[in-house]
């Protein structure tokens, strides 16, 4: 998950790109609106976090000039002026959500995994972990660009690690992901399960939380 932040308080800027990091984003920072509209065409994040009150052009008009552009990224617009009309004008404008500075890091966090959601069921639906990339619309699974033969449990396993990228996914998550298949499920078959990706993915790809569960990070 790639985040363009747009924010010019270079202690702010370093702080959250920090934090994002430990979150498993990647995070890309400008400090200015036409630095922002440029990265945007050119290489475009998953997600942006806009501050209003930026050197050159206000948050909102960069916001304004990329949706002109057709450009549907979801915005999340930081405020340091707290009145009720920014934020109208701003979700006006096609910001897709706003957090008035100062906020607290698990509130960016819980306000990205809702843009995360609702880009994984948008038409734009693949989430891409290092060389592995998994395209939710087609049901499918490649390494470096090769497609991969998974099976069903395979693919669920994988999706539900991915979705959650940096964060532990426990045994018992897993495991209900391949009893939601409607089968009974062995002991060990999560384990088994987990030995026949990393077969296919490299051993290193998903990691063993001992006596928790698995995850996977952005490398
Ligand atoms: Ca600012």
């Amino acid at each position: 998950m790639q985040i363009l932040l747009v924010e010019d308080d270079h202690a702010l800027a370093s702080a959250l790109k920090e934090a994002l990091h430990k979150q498993g984003y990647s995070a890309n920072v400008v400090g200015t609106g036409e630095a922002a509209i440029y990265v945007i065409q050119t290489d475009p994040p998953d997600i942006v976090i806009l501050d209003l009150g930026l050197p050159d052009i206000d948050g909102i008009n960069v916001l304004k000039r990329v949706r002109q552009k057709h450009i549907d990224t979801p915005v999340l617009l930081l405020t340091a002026r707290s009145q009720l009309d920014d934020k109208i004008i701003g979700l006006d404008s096609g910001a897709d959500d706003y957090l008035a500075k100062p906020f607290e890091m698990t509130e960016l966090f819980a306000r990205l995994r809702v843009l995360t959601r609702r880009l994984n069921t948008s038409g734009t639906a693949k989430i891409t972990v290092g060389d592995v990339c998994l395209d939710i619309n087609a049901n499918s699974v490649a390494l470096s660009g090769e497609e991969l033969e998974l099976s069903r449990r395979e693919y669920m396993l994988l999706k539900s690690l991915m979705e959650h990228v940096g964060r532990v996914q426990t045994r018992h998550t897993l495991e209900s992901r391949l009893y939601s298949w409607g089968e009974e499920v062995a002991s060990n078959a999560l384990e088994v399960h987990i030995h026949h990706l990393r077969k296919k993915l490299g051993t290193e790809f998903i990691q063993t939380i001992r006596g928790v569960g698995y995850k996977v990070s952005q490398p």
